[in-house]
């Protein structure tokens, strides 16, 4: 979601003649867009401007910002902070940094001229500052311009913004604020336009994506008709087993845009797949068969505690009922270790869970306090060394999962979507399976942005290998 908005605000400017620079030292106007989620990634865009604290002695009137999650969380404090900070955005705003860019680029030119004038020891009057973290109606459609570079196959389309559930160790509905949704016409537009331009694959984004437009737009009562191969539609009557929520109109509307060729979303919370999200899965061909599932603990005393609204078994029979729906599928999950009162047995439900269910990847946090969140001032904290222990062993049982998928794809064949170069070698190309796994190969440039099979050759922890197939 990060990277949609940097991108956006990166559009933004573009559109008013600046021009992206591949080093920061060339930049005049250097923005860093935070994360808020965990600990490490505030101090991490703390430690990066404190940084750029030289390059503004020397060059002063360079524009330096803080833009998203940790700038609303923070706001204005982060002004004392960072001395050399001039721009303070947060995560419904922005849409407004190119307006405050200007008018900061003006002032401190202006000033600028008269500080030169007179001495140039008065640098101190090139200190502005703008802060803007107050909420605005209709926000989560600013995120909806997209600049696409030659060849890009996929992309990104913010469907909604905030969250509504308040999991006791979680800092998202302050800093995104209360869920919010954009139009099903809205979002099935900017994918036709997406789809013009070349893209094949759209990842639809929202902090709880599969409880989409639940407080905007109604549920329709909608039976699929197996036989016939369509949707009977009766909105007057709306039987629990036979509704279609806001999401599923969605995924049904995207789904029937010619040209997308595969649609993923993320990250979706258990508690939203129900019965017409799981029917969904199976009768729309171009969603992806990979789903990633927040599971956060397997111990249900955790998930009490986290106010996460389901238990180990439910997430257990979901996982299942996925599978079922679309045999195939990867499903990869995020687990968190060392919530505040997390016993060995309590860690063991989750080890156990994470053993049964076969994961195709995951991701472990060591549970990270975050300010003003009730999990942070719950008693029981988890010493540092304990979450550290637990992380490594989880991390070791995903990993050998992760493997074993991995190898077992080892002699097949696999539809790609090639992306681009390979980061780690770039002599060889990229792309990712419909499962969203990470394929290598050689092959000439002109695949990029193209749908292949590739024979898989090998397999390490992460990655597959192979042949693209003519
Ligand atoms: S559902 Fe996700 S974004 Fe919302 S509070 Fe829980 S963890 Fe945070």
């Amino acid at each position: 979601m990060n990277e949609r908005d940097s991108e956006q605000v990166a559009r933004s400017l573009i559109a008013r003649c600046y021009e992206r620079v591949s080093c920061e030292t060339e930049a005049d106007v250097v923005l860093l867009n935070t994360c808020s989620v965990r600990d490490m990634a505030e101090q991490k865009a703390l430690g990066k401007m404190g940084m750029l604290g030289r390059m503004a002695k020397s060059r002063p009137e360079t524009i330096f910002g803080f833009l998203g999650c940790m700038a609303q969380a923070r706001g204005a404090e982060l002004l004392k902070e960072i001395p050399h900070l001039d721009l303070v955005v947060g995560t419904q705003k922005f849409h407004r940094v190119g307006d405050y860019v200007d008018d900061l680029i003006a002032r401190k030119r202006a000033t600028l001229a008269t500080v030169v004038e007179r001495s140039l020891n008065r640098i101190d009057d090139l200190r502005f500052s703008i802060v803007d973290v107050e909420e605005e109606v209709g926000s989560q459609s600013t995120i909806r311009d997209q600049s696409l570079t030659p060849k890009q196959a996929t992309a990104f389309v913010s469907i909604m913004q905030g969250c509504n559930m308040h999991c006791t160790f979680c800092i998202v509905p302050r800093t995104r604020g209360a869920e919010r949704s954009r139009t099903i016409a809205e979002i099935a537009s900017e994918v036709r336009a997406l789809v013009a331009e070349g893209v094949k694959e759209v990842t639809l984004l929202g902090q709880i994506v599969n409880l989409y437009g639940r407080h905007e737009f109604p549920i329709v009562a909608a039976v699929y008709d197996r036989r016939n191969e369509a949707l009977i539609e009766e909105p007057a009557v709306i039987d629990r087993r036979y509704r279609k929520s806001p999401f599923v109109q969605l995924l049904e509307a995207v789904s029937a845009i010619d040209g997308l060729e595969r649609l993923r979303f993320t990250s979706p919370h258990p508690i939203g797949f129900r019965d017409d999200l799981i029917d969904a899965m199976s009768r729309l061909p171009k969603l992806a068969e990979h789903v990633h599932l927040p599971l956060q603990s397997g111990s249900n005393r955790i998930l009490k505690a986290m106010h996460r609204t389901y238990t180990a078994e439910k997430y257990a029979q979901l996982v299942g009922r996925i599978r079922a729906a679309r045999p195939g599928i990867a499903i990869t999950t995020d687990i968190i270790v060392g919530f505040p009162g997390e016993t060995d047995s309590d860690y063991k439900a989750t080890r156990d869970l994470v053993e049964e269910l076969q994961f195709d990847n995951g991701f472990i946090f060591r549970y990270s306090p975050r300010r003003e969140t009730p999990a942070a001032t719950m008693p029981d904290q988890i010493d540092e060394s304990v979450k550290e222990s637990r992380n490594q062993d989880l991390l070791g049982i995903i990993n050998a999962s992760t493997r074993r998928g991995n190898e077992r794809l080892v002699g097949t064949d696999v539809e790609v979507l090639c992306e681009g170069l390979s980061k780690a070698n770039p002599a060889r190309l990229m792309g990712r399976t419909r499962t969203n796994k990470v394929v290598v190969f050689e092959a000439e440039e002109n695949r990029i942005g193209k749908i292949f099979e590739v024979a898989i050759e090998r397999a390490n922890g992460f990655s597959l290998y192979g042949q693209p197939i003519d």
